[in-house]
């Protein structure tokens, strides 16, 4: 895997340690708040990727949806940007407002 350069921003628990996405409060498994936050490489790996034909009002068909585990096993849904990934592809995520966005990670030049 490469690194494109850019990140995604993750929190970090100082307690019990575990990785997740960032939140508004404790962390998800302790309930500790302390937390803080990290920049971790913005690549992650497709485990399942679905298509939905008549998405919900307000978005484009098809709109496609993947789950992402991105590095130390931090799982995020993502907008897929361009066509439909397969189990098992890397994608750059990026976040953009409340959603995080997947497209497919361009061919080496
Ligand atoms: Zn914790």
């Amino acid at each position: 895997m490469t690194d494109n350069g850019e990140s995604v921003e993750l929190r970090r628990c100082d307690s019990c340690g575990a990785r997740f996405l960032p939140n508004d409060g404790a962390c998800p498994r302790c309930g500790s708040t302390r937390t803080r936050a990290y920049s971790a490489p913005a690549l992650g790996t497709v485990l399942a990727a679905t298509e939905l034909t008549s998405p919900a009002e307000g978005w484009h068909a098809p709109h496609r949806l993947a789950l992402v585990e991105m590095p130390e096993a931090v799982r995020l849904f993502a907008i897929v940007d361009g066509g439909l990934p397969s189990a098992g592809a890397i994608v750059a995520v990026r976040r953009e407002g409340e959603v995080y966005r997947a497209r497919t990670e361009p061919a080496p030049s």
